[in-house]
């Protein structure tokens, strides 16, 4: 059985750079559904921004995001990113240098993508997006069980199937998806944000609300109740990739990296959380390269549509910015890399498989 290198313990021992890191007492986890590496690292596509047959615009694509050189059209795309995470945080999974994330789970979707980051193992037994309760334990269900995490552990997502990956029922997690209202002694700005979700354009299949929604209702929640754990699920890059809207998906990163800044300049500038908090921004599985309209989908029978990548930021995470030496790694590992980061140890409850052959 191939040996998991508990979080990011490895770039420590191995990395160029012996960073000192600390314990933290929360962690706020963010994924971009289908977001590609491709513009994580490069920013926009050339070949999708200059494809005069596209049904997007590309000229909305061009002069919003295109750039001569890749660094300053990440930078343009995802500005935070390439700031603030780039020298202060970690980027692991620019292919470019050889520094591999990779999807263990060879699905190639969402919910085994989200199953394996948030229990840290690939599932056989986890093969479809169906509304099935997770038979596995999540680190998030794990760490509610401890004292000083219950009732502190809370998931927002826009996809209606994030009840069903952190098994609420199970679980008792805090737990807001799809359409569903915020519940409990609620603000006027969050019974306002309740209300404007309702109100939204319905653009994706019936169970996804847009990541706006999501956004201003867990920030709210974040910014009232102070969870230790927290997640944000934004689904709006994979939702307008699978519809070859290119425009609209990159719009989706670029406000996805505001809210993620927004997030960042909450915790820093608030007691509990400041210097005390590790962010971690992921995906739950890649898309096909350009050519052939491929970077629309993914799954398994999607060439390279299980390359991922992971930032970080935060008291835990070595400020090494970019990764760009050889190395391979795992969604898996952000699971263990979350109880680590706590001070904690993870072992899922279930029966870890072994490893599945990678790619090259
Ligand atoms: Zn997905």
């Amino acid at each position: 059985m191939k040996k998991f290198i508990p979080g990011f313990i490895y770039l420590l021992l191995f990395g160029n750079c012996v960073a000192q890191t600390k314990n933290s007492e929360n962690i706020v986890i963010v994924t971009l559904d289908g977001m590609r590496w491709q513009e994580i690292f490069g920013g926009a596509d050339s070949l999708l921004c200059f494809d005069t047959t596209a049904v997007y615009s590309y000229k909305y694509a061009q002069s919003h995001f295109w750039a001569p050189t890749a660094i300053e059209r990440r930078k343009k795309l995802m500005p935070f990113f390439w700031t603030e995470i780039a020298s202060k945080g970690m980027l692991l999974g620019n292919r470019v240098y050889n520094n591999k994330v990779n999807n263990a789970n060879r699905y190639w979707f969402s919910y085994p993508g989200y199953n394996e980051i948030f229990t840290g193992y690939p599932d056989t037994n986890v093969n479809s997006n169906d509304k099935i309760p997770n038979p596995n334990e999540t680190v998030f269900e794990y760490l509610n069980k401890m004292p000083e995490y219950k009732a502190k552990v809370a998931v927002f997502g826009s996809w209606d199937v994030y009840a069903s990956i952190f098994n609420e029922a199970r679980s008792g997690l805090v737990l807001n998806d799809g359409f569903r209202d915020l519940r409990g002694n609620l603000t006027e700005r969050q019974q306002l944000f309740n209300k404007m979700q309702h109100e939204m354009p319905i653009i994706f299949h019936g169970g996804e609300r847009l990541d706006v929604a999501t956004f201003h209702i867990a920030f709210e929640y974040m910014k009232v109740n102070k969870p230790k754990l927290i997640y944000f699920g934004f689904g709006d890059t994979d939702e307008f990739a699978h519809g070859g809207m290119y425009d609209f998906y990159l719009d989706a990163a670029q406000h996805a990296d505001d809210w993620i800044h927004q997030i960042w300049n909450f915790i820093q500038a608030t007691p509990g959380y400041a210097d005390k908090t590790t962010l971690i921004i992921t995906t739950d599985h890649g898309r096909g390269s350009a050519e052939g309209g491929n970077w629309k989908h993914h799954g398994e029978k999607i060439h390279n549509a299980g390359e991922i990548w992971i930032a970080a930021i935060g008291p835990s995470v070595p400020a090494i910015g970019e990764a760009k030496t050889a190395a391979q790694y795992q969604q898996g590992q952000i699971a263990a890399s979350i109880a680590q980061w706590l001070g904690k140890k993870y072992q899922p409850a279930h029966q870890p498989l072994p490893a599945l052959e990678l790619k090259k």
